[in-house]
């Protein structure tokens, strides 16, 4: 069901009325499409303290082709008659909570003026385990970022970024991602990149062409918009789905030019059936099939319990090693699981699923550093948050409004929005993002 309360505060009467009754003004999120492909401005590069990494940071952003203008530290106030579009503060120098005064000094003559919808993303280092000084400060922007994108407002994100000093190239699939429209509905993100080099993009335009990508799930909802924008970036798709959603699925596939393959994942064959559907392999693997089956724990039978773990967890965890043992999924591939922010906060009436999406996460994070190392695979998690799909369109009135707005853009998030993060953890040139659960969630209060 449509959101009309947003649609109600973006006329200029809901404006009025929302604000003379202090209601939640939700802001117009601009999404990606061909005739706004980027950010609509300027981008500020600032500097808190003496960054070793300048001079690479700032060439990796002029290759994004943005409009970048470079600041030191000590950004005036005249800055503000700029209005960024995005703002990068590159804090990586910050070893001390004394240094943290840096990065108040840079960026408050200047946040007021970023652009209604604009980007800021802080640059960290991962917090060390042997300096706890450094790691008080590094820590620290974490708090720092996750409060700015509470109160920052006005359909704007904030992120933070923990680079590897020796790896700058390797971020840049990330920041193109967040410092563009592909990312409205990703905010309060903290995510950490190794430094593992990323392969050479021939065309950004189509970061996927050549790439084969399976995604599971596919007939609707989420897993639909993954296949189109995979499809979108130059990927061929293979769409699958339950064979009682054929027609749905063909549909789906047809209107793409992707392959439909009806398969139940919960299958004892499944893999091999993959596999000989794909004689030449598999460069990226979508696990998007989940269903719920929601109870409280007191009333709810092992036939509600057993079928949501069997799809949501142990099905992935089956197909997951047989494809890599298999060799099925080729090197530089891709793996994208799906989490959900059940997994991260609980969820009243589901230990069903947040169990099954909390598995999701222990599976990813233990698995990264061994496909990397042994196959040379990525596996990343994506964790929607309250996205409008038929799942939450059943969800009972007052808890579906709850649910829009209860995090820091007001709003429900798109399916397109989790296809985008999903788009971005697929291309070659993200090697270097591995073992990451991004949120895709709009900063939602649950599980903050
Ligand atoms: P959906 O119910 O609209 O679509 C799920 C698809 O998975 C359906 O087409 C279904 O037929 C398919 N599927 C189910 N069991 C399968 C099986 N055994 N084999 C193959 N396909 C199977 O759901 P959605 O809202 O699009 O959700 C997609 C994913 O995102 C799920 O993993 C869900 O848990 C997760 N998620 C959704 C939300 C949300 O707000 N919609 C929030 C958090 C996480």
């Amino acid at each position: 069901m449509a959101d009309r309360y947003l649609h109600f505060t973006g006329t200029a009467p809901g404006r009025f009325l929302t604000r003379r009754l202090g209601l939640p003004q939700p802001a117009h999120l601009r999404r990606w499409s061909p005739r706004t492909p980027t950010l609509d401005g300027p981008v500020l590069h600032l500097t808190a303290g003496d960054s070793t990494v300048t001079e690479e940071l700032a060439a990796l952003l002029a290759a994004t082709g943005l409009d970048v203008t470079e600041r030191g530290e000590r950004a005036t106030r005249d800055d503000r008659a700029e209005r960024p579009a995005g703002i990068v503060l590159d804090a990586t120098a910050v070893v001390t909570p004394g240094g943290l005064a840096g990065v108040h000094a840079a960026l408050h003559p200047v946040i007021r003026s970023l652009a209604p919808g604009g980007r800021v993303v802080v640059l960290g280092v991962r917090p060390s385990a042997d300096d706890h000084h450094q790691a008080a400060a590094q820590q620290a922007l974490e708090g720092f970022v996750r409060s700015l994108g509470k109160e920052i407002g006005r359909g704007a994100t904030v992120q933070l970024l923990r680079i590897d000093p020796e790896g700058v190239a390797g971020a840049e699939s990330t920041l193109r991602f967040l410092l563009s429209p592909r990312s409205a509905y990703v905010s309060g993100q903290v995510i950490e990149l190794t430094a593992a080099a990323p392969a050479p993009v021939a065309d950004w335009a189509a970061p996927l062409a050549g790439r084969t990508a399976l995604v599971t799930g596919a007939a609707r909802g989420i897993g639909a918009s993954v296949a189109s924008v995979l499809a979108r970036d130059g990927a061929r798709v293979i769409c699958l789905d339950v064979p009682q959603a054929r027609d749905e699925l063909a549909r789906t596939a047809d209107a793409l030019g992707a392959t439909a393959l009806p398969l139940d994942i919960t299958a004892p064959d499944a893999a091999e059936r993959i596999a000989a559907a794909l004689p030449d392999g598999l460069d990226v693997l979508v696990h998007n099939a989940g269903i719920t089956r929601d109870r409280r724990l007191a009333n709810m039978p092992a036939d509600r319990w057993a079928p949501v773990l069997d799809v949501n967890l142990d099905s992935v965890l089956r197909t997951t090693d047989a494809l890599l043992a298999a060799g099925t999924v080729n090197r530089g591939g891709r793996i994208v699981a799906t989490a959900s922010i059940a997994g991260i906060a609980g969820n009243n009436g589901q230990t069903n699923y947040a169990a099954s999406k909390a598995g999701i996460i222990g599976l990813v994070r233990a698995l990264a550093p061994r496909a990397a190392a042994d196959h040379g695979v990525t596996v990343n998690a994506v964790a929607p948050g309250f996205i409008e799909t038929k799942m939450t369109a059943a969800v009972p009135l007052l808890i579906r409004e709850a649910g829009r707005r209860m995090n820091s853009l007001g709003q429900g998030g798109l399916p397109v929005d989790v296809a985008e993060t999903t788009a971005w953890f697929a291309q070659p040139a993200s090697t270097a993002v591995n073992g990451q659960v991004v949120r895709v969630c709009g900063q939602s209060l649950l599980g903050a």
